[in-house]
Formats: structure tokens, C-alpha cells, sequence
């Protein structure tokens, strides 16, 4: 063999690629419900894109991208997320426009030069949805409510709903001057990456892995300490709607998103896993990302999934995935007499909706039936020199074994109907 695919990457093949489907199906199906409508942007966008998009000091943007020099010497970057992207479309094909909000989801590859190992890959699939033009907290509840309600169709357990607010620049001046309050003290005691975030950062201090700096910073103020009047409502606003909903949500005051156009609502999905809960998800609100992007002032609310994440929760679940492809009938005949005849019918079953398929590798009849049976077909039907002379078809149901003659053009009242 020439080469071997490329690290970090993945073929999804028959027997996988029917799992893929059948999440997506579920997921476009929620979609369609809630009134959101799926966008398709470039694999591909200017580099300058991302690192304004999703931000120049973040992982991503300083260590994961695939950015390369195009023929025509412009920066390209494969797409390592999909809000940028959505953002870029929505102002570029002026959506904000028409009727607002505007309700978008995706499903489609993302690329991230990270360390592969299990459930992270270089090329992997994310479905998202954006919100663009809409202040109010009950959309922040529906894009919720919705991640919730694919979750749960794809037959996911031990769900649960993290929320937190991040504020917005009103009130981060009073967090950062709290956190600077509770930590000036003690600074002498953090590690010094920590001592270097102080004046910078101080809100990143509380990321910090070091045990020490985590003890230090044990029971430090939070944002929800220092949200401002409206900031507050709007989260009371938030809760209010969820419960009204009828989804249960656990406030984590330490979830955080790095990033400035970040804005009150915050929210992670939790799964059980093997053993511990894992992320299955998450998003939240970024009125200040289209000012970035496009200087308009545009609020949004956007959240992601990882297919590939997704998945392995269901098989460790267990989730039940309907049967890959399997043919409703297999045409078997080992009469080149009647090639004719089998190639008609088979055209007239799947012209009239049903699958089915035959042999084209001159199998003897045995190894026909063994192939059907591979095939996990419903049914087999034989046509042999008898049948063809009688205009007839002999249908075996491969389950029970039953076999029957039946007039040609009275096949499909076994198969039921389509
Ligand atoms: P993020 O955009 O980093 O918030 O990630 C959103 C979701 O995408 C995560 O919950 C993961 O399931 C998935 N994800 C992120 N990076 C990778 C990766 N390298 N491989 C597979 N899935 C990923």
C-alpha cells in the first residue's frame, strides 16, 4: 500500500458511517423543530479569521492551527471551530437584514493539529448551532432546552446541565479587582506563572493546576459575587426559564470561557461516562464576537458537540443504534436465462422504495444464499429455470427459513408495503 491515512485522522466506514447518519438524522431532526436552519460555510477561511474569531492567545490559535500559504500567496487556515465562520457568513451575506434572529446550525469536519490519542483527532466532526440578533434570555434557555433534547434522543444518560454567567465588561473590572483583593496578600505564595497572571489576568490564576495555587485560591470571589444589576437579572432571567422548562441545571460558578466577547450565560453538558461524568458539550452567550468580527453590535449564543465524543459516550452507554444497511431482499439466480428477468425486478423493487440488491461476481446459487445471508437480507428470492418458465419467484424468509412460490408481480405482498 502507497501510504496509510493521515495521523489524527479517521475513515468512517459501512458498519461506523450508519451510527454517523443516525445521529445526524436525530440532530437535524431537533433542529428542524426549534426553527434552526443549517449554514455550510468553506472548510477553508482566511487565517486572520480564527485569530480574531476565536482569539490569539488561545490554544487553539497559538499551537492547533493547519494555516498554510495558498498558491496565491494568501493565509489559509483549515477551519479548527465553526462560530467565526457562521459570524463571517452572517454578516457577509447580510443576514442581519432580514428577520432577526436568525437561527443557524452546522454539522461538518473541524481541524486541530492536537495530540492524538482516544476521542481527540486531528480532523474531527462538531455539530453547533448559532444565534445571531437575539438579547433575550429565553433564547439562551432554547439553545439549551435543544442541546438537552438531542441528548436526550440520542438516548444519552446521567445528563446533566451546568450554567454559570460570565458577566459582561461592566462587571469583570469589579472581579478582577476582588480576585486582585483576595490574592495580593498571599501572591508571594503562588507559583510564578501565577504571580505573572496577577496584574494581567488574575481570572486565569483560578485555572491554574498547581495544588498549592488552588488551595490558595480556595473560596476566592466570583463573577457571580460581582455581577452587575442587569447582569444578575438577566441570569435570574435564564434560571427562571430553564425551570419553567421543566431542565434541571447546576450553577458552577467555575466554569469559564477565556475569552472578552464572552458574555453572561456559560453552559457545559455533562454525560456519564466510564466511571466519571464527561463533557459532551457546551457554549454560550458572545455579544461581543460580530463587534469583533464585522464592528456591529450583534448579540449571539452559540454551542458545539463533538460527533466523535458523542459517540464513544453512546457505546460506553450502550445506546442501542438501529442495524446497519441490510437488504429487504436479495434476488439469487444462478440461470443466466434469467439475468433479464432478475435485473427488471430488481429495478422495480427499488424503483418502488425498497432495497435490494444481487450478485454480480457469478457466485454458484449456494454461495448466493450464503452472501444474502451476510447481507442480514429480509428476504431471498430465487429464480431458477422453473420460475423463470412459470413467471414465478420462490421468496425464502431468511429468519424462519420459509420458503414460497409466488407469481412474479406479487412479490412485493410478501415484502409489505412501501
Ligand atoms: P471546543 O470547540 O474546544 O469547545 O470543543 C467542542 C467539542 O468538540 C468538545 O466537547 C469535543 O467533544 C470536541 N473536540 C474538540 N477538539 C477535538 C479533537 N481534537 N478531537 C475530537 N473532538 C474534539
Amino acid at each position: 500500500m502507497l501510504t496509510s491515512r493521515p495521523r489524527g485522522t479517521n475513515d468512517i466506514i459501512p458498519g461506523e458511517v450508519e451510527k454517523w447518519q443516525y445521529i445526524e438524522q436525530i440532530i437535524r431532526d431537533v433542529c428542524c423543530r426549534y426553527g434552526y436552519r443549517e449554514i455550510r460555510t468553506p472548510i477553508f477561511e482566511h487565517t486572520e479569521l480564527f485569530k480574531r474569531g476565536v482569539g490569539e492567545t488561545t490554544d487553539i490559535v497559538e499551537k492547533e492551527m493547519y494555516t498554510f500559504t495558498d498558491r496565491g500567496e494568501r493565509n489559509i487556515t483549515l477551519r479548527p471551530e465553526g462560530t467565526a465562520a457562521v459570524v463571517r457568513a452572517y454578516l457577509e451575506n447580510k443576514l442581519y437584514a432580514g428577520p432577526q434572529p436568525v437561527k443557524l446550525y452546522y454539522i461538518g469536519p473541524m481541524f486541530r493539529y492536537d495530540r492524538p490519542q482516544a476521542g481527540r483527532y486531528r480532523q474531527f466532526h462538531q455539530f453547533g448551532v448559532e444565534v445571531l440578533g437575539a438579547h433575550s434570555p429565553g433564547i439562551d434557555a432554547e439553545v439549551m432546552a435543544m442541546a438537552m433534547e438531542v441528548y436526550t434522543r440520542l438516548g444519552l444518560k446521567g445528563l446533566e446541565l451546568h450554567i454559570n454567567s460570565l458577566g459582561c465588561p461592566e462587571c469583570r473590572p469589579k472581579l478582577r479587582e476582588s480576585l486582585q483583593e483576595f490574592m495580593g496578600p498571599k501572591l508571594q505564595d503562588y507559583c510564578p506563572t501565577c504571580q505573572d497572571r496577577f496584574e494581567r489576568n488574575p481570572l486565569r490564576i483560578l485555572d491554574c493546576k498547581n495544588e498549592k495555587c488552588s488551595q490558595l485560591s480556595a473560596g476566592a470571589p466570583t463573577i457571580l459575587d460581582c455581577l452587575c444589576d442587569e447582569c444578575a437579572v438577566f441570569f435570574h432571567d435564564v434560571k427562571t426559564h430553564l425551570k419553567e422548562l421543566g431542565i434541571d441545571y447546576v450553577v458552577d460558578e467555575t466554569l469559564v470561557r477565556g475569552l472578552d466577547y464572552y458574555t453572561h450565560t456559560a453552559f457545559e453538558i455533562m454525560a456519564e461516562g466510564i466511571g466519571a461524568q464527561s463533557s459532551v458539550g457546551g457554549g454560550g452567550r458572545y455579544n461581543g464576537l460580530v463587534g469583533q468580527i464585522g464592528e456591529k453590535d450583534i448579540p449571539g449564543i452559540g454551542y458545539a458537540l463533538g460527533l466523535e465524543r458523542i459517540l464513544l459516550t453512546m457505546e460506553q452507554q450502550n445506546v442501542e443504534f438501529p442495524p446497519s444497511w441490510q437488504p429487504d431482499i436479495f434476488i439469487v439466480t444462478a440461470s443466466p436465462e434469467a439475468e433479464l428477468t432478475v435485473l427488471k425486478l430488481l429495478a422495480k423493487l427499488r424503483g418502488m422504495g425498497y432495497k435490494a440488491d444481487k450478485d454480480y461476481n457469478g457466485r454458484s446459487l449456494k454461495a448466493q444464499m450464503k452472501y444474502a445471508g451476510k447481507l442480514n437480507a429480509r428476504y431471498a428470492a430465487i429464480i431458477g429455470e422453473n420460475e423463470l418458465e412459470n413467471g414465478t419467484v420462490m421468496i425464502k424468509d431468511m429468519t424462519t427459513g420459509e420458503q414460497k412460490e409466488v407469481a412474479d408481480n406479487k412479490v412485493t405482498e410478501v415484502l409489505g408495503g412501501k
